[in-house]
């Protein structure tokens, strides 16, 4: 216990964030039970790791512990939650940011900072970026803010991307990005699908040694995902050295050839793993624990059935609900749906790309749109009224309220239930944001708000469309196992809109997919098994997946690779059987 000296002071006025003097501090966290605003946290860390400080913002500011390094010619996979540094570890690779190694108020030159990896290799790494004999490319994280720029909102994407084409690499991938509808088009006017693409593809087309892309999935339908690992893919069969951030665990799996984690406690610390093989990393990363450094990240391993034939299994379960065929028309797009049968316990993937009918076919199954032709189901098999719950894809922040109040509005006493609070609020890391009001909540945790209040309402069938959007790969796995354990656990039924062929997996035993022309016309198949529909899906797509021996989770394979190959040549685009 500390006398005398203060250990927590206010250098800016008792009514602004205090710094804590570190030196001083006992550890023992007094200060945390004193705060009433719940905002100080104290972490103690191993005394072997301060040496390995590469860099921290400011005083009691996030601190990140050694750096990723890239191997020449190879693609460098980095996973793990936000908010421990990843962005952080590729702006400082890419020569955005000088690493102070902790010295944020005496940051050293870089001279000094070069000594400092003596040894290592990132010693040439740093050596050959101030050189300039390395050339970075860098994909930011970021995106929305490129129509911002001046000069750059009212321009056609063609301009922008002819001007960054210094390697010739622009007309190769025009098609591949789906960039010639778009051509024209100023940037002030895209989509944050259609701004992810004109970015990474500006990236990939500008000559340089060493690319970066910080989470170039995000805003990307499954379709688009796939076809951006493989433009990923193919710059590094042509020699260049790949750093890539990414959530979506397939895409990661696909493009990867090494995978560093990142833990730690997000906006308080980060530490990077050592690389490991692809396999492995990813297993590793599921599993939770990472053994070379006996450290345990997440209490919990993510575990994959590995399915066998009995995925047809729920057909003979009790039937929940049936729909028939449906139609629906709006101006420019019309939609066809084929009628289908759900049982309890069974949950539906819906797998399609952008603009092609998801978000409407989940509208008229929630009652909130009528279709044209057809009708929504009203009632259960049985002849009870049928009870739905609905996520939205955008979800309305305008609940005047806490959060506590917003959950109970949705599921009254439900949320008070120990399983409540521990397989749903906890899991889902609500617990400390209960008292804040929602209009106050960020993307991430407006989202999973919005899942922890679809699940509280009582109901036959819940509705999630795109759970994932806005949640790092951590929170991803924690949501979809709390869907699936709610909806199994309770013989309900779920339809679930995913773009992560692994998520997708994970989650669902059966599938709608949809076909058409995105913005023109779509159409969704019934509801087949995984294996049927996933089969149909992939097969469009030209790509196959096997399954990890070790986890049985799904794996992409390397185009042209034996399985590859083998799998097409028997039309098993999505490997099944027993592992
Ligand atoms: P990730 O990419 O893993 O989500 P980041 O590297 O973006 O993590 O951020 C790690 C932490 O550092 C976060 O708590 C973030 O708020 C903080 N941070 C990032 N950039 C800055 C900055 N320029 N100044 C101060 N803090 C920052
Ligand atoms: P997805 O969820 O697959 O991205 P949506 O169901 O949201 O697709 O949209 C499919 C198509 O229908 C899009 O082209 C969209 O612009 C159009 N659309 C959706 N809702 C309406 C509406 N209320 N009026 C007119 N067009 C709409
Ligand atoms: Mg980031």
């Amino acid at each position: 216990m500390r006398t005398g000296d203060e250990t927590v002071i206010f250098p800016e006025g008792p009514d602004k964030p205090p710094v804590i003097v570190e030196a001083l501090c006992s550890g023992e966290a007094i200060c945390v039970k004193k705060c009433p605003y719940k905002v100080i946290r104290i972490v103690n860390l191993p005394e072997e790791l301060e040496s390995d400080t590469s860099h921290r913002y400011s005083v009691n500011g996030f601190k990140l512990f050694r750096l990723p390094i890239p191997k020449d010619g190879q693609v460098l996979g980095l996973i793990g939650p936000n908010g421990v540094g990843k962005t952080t570890a590729v702006r400082i690779l890419a020569g955005e940011l000088s690493p102070n190694l902790g010295r944020f108020d005496d940051p050293p030159e870089w001279d000094e900072i070069i000594t400092a990896y003596r040894g290592s290799e990132l010693q040439p790494f740093f050596e050959k970026i101030q050189a300039g004999s390395l050339v970075p490319i860098l994909k930011p994280q970021n995106i929305t803010d490129l129509p911002k720029v001046k000069d750059l909102a009212d321009r056609p994407i063609s301009d922008l991307l002819e001007s960054s084409d210094s390697s010739g690499r622009l007309n190769e991938l025009k098609d591949d990005m789906s960039l010639n509808e778009i051509w024209d088009r100023p940037i002030k006017f895209l989509s944050g699908g259609e701004l992810q693409r004109v970015a990474v593809t500006a990236a990939i087309v500008r000559e340089g040694d060493i690319y970066f892309f910080d989470e170039p999935t995000a805003y990307l339908d499954v379709r688009e995902r796939l076809r951006m690992a493989r433009a990923i893919r193919k710059l590094s069969s042509l020699g260049k050295t790949v750093v890539v951030v990414e959530h979506d665990l397939s895409i990661l799996d696909y493009v990867s050839d090494l995978v560093c984690m990142f833990y730690g406690d997000p906006g308080v610390y980060g530490i990077v793993s050592h690389p490991h093989g692809t396999r492995v990393g990813v297993n590793i990363f599921l599993d939770g624990f990472i053994p070379d450094e006996n450290m345990r990240f997440r209490d919990t391993a993510i575990s994959f059935k590995g399915m066998t034939a009995d995925d047809e299994e729920y057909l003979s379960r009790e039937a929940m609900v049936e729909y028939g065929d449906m139609k629906k028309s709006f101006e420019d797009f019309t939609l066809e749906i084929k009628g289908s049968r759900v049982s309890k316990g069974q949950i539906v993937g819906i797998l399609g790309a952008n603009g092609i009918g998801k978000t409407t076919f989940v509208r008229m199954l929630a009652g909130d749109l009528e279709p044209d032709e057809g009708e929504a189901p009203k009632k259960t098999v049985t002849g009870l009224e049928l009870k739905i719950s609905y996520k939205p894809q955008y979800i309305p922040a305008d609940f005047e309220g806490s959060l506590r109040m917003y959950l109970r509005a949705a599921g009254g006493n439900t949320i008070d239930s120990a399983d409540f609070r521990t397989s749903v609020i906890n899991r889902l890391g609500l617990e400390n944001l209960m008292d804040h009001m929602v209009p106050d909540l960020s993307g991430g945790e407006l989202q999973r708000a919005a899942i922890a209040a679809c699940l509280a309402r009582e109901a036959d069938i819940y509705l999630f469309d795109e759970p994932s959007a806005f949640l790092d790969i951590e929170q991803r796995l924690v949501s979809s196992r709390a869907i699936r354990r709610h909806v199994r656990n309770n013989m309900k039924t779920a339809f679930i809109v995913e773009h992560s062929i692994l998520m997708a997996d994970y989650l669902s035993d059966s599938l709608v997919v949809f076909g058409g022309i995105p913005g023109r016309s779509g159409s969704a198949s019934s509801v087949r098994t995984l294996r049927n529909g996933m089969n149909t899906f992939l097969k469009e797509m030209g790509v196959t997946f096997r399954r990890d021996p070790q986890t049985g989770r799904p794996r992409v394979n390397k185009d042209g690779s034996k399985l590859d190959q083998q799998q097409k040549a028997s039309g098993e685009y999505y490997y099944v059987g027993k592992v």
